[in-house]
Order: structure tokens, then C-alpha cells, then sequence
């Protein structure tokens, strides 16, 4: 039988770098189920899409096609067939992300196409409600939580490193408006599955992480 492991948590607290390190170690399928919900929106916002017409997002969602190409350095995300990687991380994204995510009709499409993902091979999938929706029988479920501020100087390190032009109050700021957005929605809200371990690594390095999602694993 497949193996699931289940990452969850806020933004920025360093799941898909723990989940991309789990995935190596063991040669499981790595999944980033947010990068799939920033392409929609990046579709979106280059299609002038209105979000709340059910209609035109149902229709949108169709002429949406997401794959992953596993690469040597970092798994590709392709919209349509074009590689948006870096797009999908800009300000612009992150700032519409979690209205986008909130739609009933995309994460309906999304889940869907995330359970297909996992389905007969050994994932790990990071993600918001991947514990609790895509996959709630999934075999190992980890819950990350870390400091908001440490959350916040680590995004912006990586913003500034890429070139864009942020300041920590607007990361500050984002990485509020979206946990407040995702923990609120109506649909698949974030929360912590009851089977869950958390894991703060607020203090923690990734090699600290990596063992102990790796210690929980051999259990
Ligand atoms: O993981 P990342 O921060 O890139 O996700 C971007 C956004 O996508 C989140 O803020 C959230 O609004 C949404 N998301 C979601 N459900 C998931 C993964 C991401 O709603 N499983």
C-alpha cells in the first residue's frame, strides 16, 4: 500500500522545505498543494478573471491544466504548459491567494486533482487542509507552527534574495491577512486534524526537522 505523509501549518513556517527533505530521504513524490493555488491565481489575475462570478471561475478552472516536472535543483510548476515557478511567488500572487483559495469551485477542482496525485504512490503533500480534507487517512499528519516574526524575517530573506522589492511590514502584513483568511473560510479551513503531531521549529534547523518528521515516521 501507498504511504501519505501530511504537512499542514501557517504560511512561511517552512513546510515545503521539510516536506521537499522527507520526500528526498525517502524517494517520495513531493507535492507543494500551495504552488497549484497560486497558479490558478496568477491564471486569474492574468485573465482579469472576476472571482465572484461563479460562472466565469467555473469556466476559467477548466482552461486550467497544472503539472509538476520533477527537476534535479526544484520540482517545476507548469501552468498551461509554461513554467510559472517564479511568477506564482510574486507579491501580486500572495496578496490575492487566499481570496482565491477561499472560492468553493477551486478548491473543489484543486482536491480533486491533489487526491489523484497521491493515489497509488508514496507522497508527501504540504499544504493547509491536506491532513484534514485532501487526505484524511493519510499515514503520518504533521502540523507546523513557528513564531510569526521568525515566519516573517524568513520569507523576507527569501523575497530580497530573489530581487523583490518588499519590506518586512507588507511580509508582516501578508502572512496575517492570509493565516486570518485561511483560518476563517467557509470551505476546508485550516486547522490542526485531531491525529496530528505538531511540530514548532521556531528554534529548530531543517536537520532537526527532517529527524524529527523522520523519527515519527519510523514509529
Ligand atoms: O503554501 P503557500 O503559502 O504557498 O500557499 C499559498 C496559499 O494557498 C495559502 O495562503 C492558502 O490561501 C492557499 N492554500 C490553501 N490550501 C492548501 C494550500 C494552500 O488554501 N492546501
Amino acid at each position: 500500500d501507498n504511504f501519505i505523509i501530511a504537512i499542514d501549518g501557517f504560511s512561511s513556517c517552512g513546510k515545503s522545505t521539510v516536506a521537499k527533505a522527507i520526500a528526498k530521504e525517502l524517494n517520495f513524490v513531493f507535492v507543494d498543494s500551495g504552488a497549484m493555488y497560486r497558479a490558478v491565481t496568477l491564471y486569474f489575475l492574468r485573465n482579469n478573471i472576476d472571482f465572484t462570478n461563479e460562472q466565469a471561475v467555473k469556466k476559467a478552472l477548466d482552461n486550467i491544466h497544472i503539472d509538476f516536472i520533477p527537476n534535479t535543483e526544484k520540482t517545476l510548476i507548469l501552468l498551461n504548459g509554461e513554467d510559472v515557478s517564479d511568477a506564482i511567488r510574486q507579491m501580486e500572487v500572495s496578496d490575492k491567494v487566499s481570496e482565491v483559495s477561499a472560492i468553493k469551485e477551486v478548491r473543489k477542482a484543486l482536491v480533486a486533482q491533489q487526491q489523484q496525485l497521491g493515489a497509488r504512490r508514496n507522497i508527501v503533500m504540504d499544504g493547509r487542509d491536506i491532513g484534514t480534507t485532501v487526505f484524511p487517512d493519510a499515514d503520518l499528519k504533521i502540523f507546523m507552527t513557528a513564531d510569526p516574526l521568525v515566519r516573517a524575517n524568513r520569507r523576507f530573506a527569501e523575497l530580497t534574495l530573489k530581487g523583490e522589492d518588499v519590506t518586512l511590514e507588507e511580509v508582516i502584513e501578508n502572512l496575517a491577512h492570509r493565516d486570518h483568511i485561511d483560518s476563517t473560510r467557509a470551505e476546508s479551513p485550516l486547522r490542526q486534524a485531531a491525529d496530528a503531531i505538531v511540530l514548532d521549529n521556531s528554534h529548530m534547523t531543517q536537520e532537526q526537522q527532517l529527524q524529527f518528521v523522520l523519527e515519527h515516521y519510523n514509529k
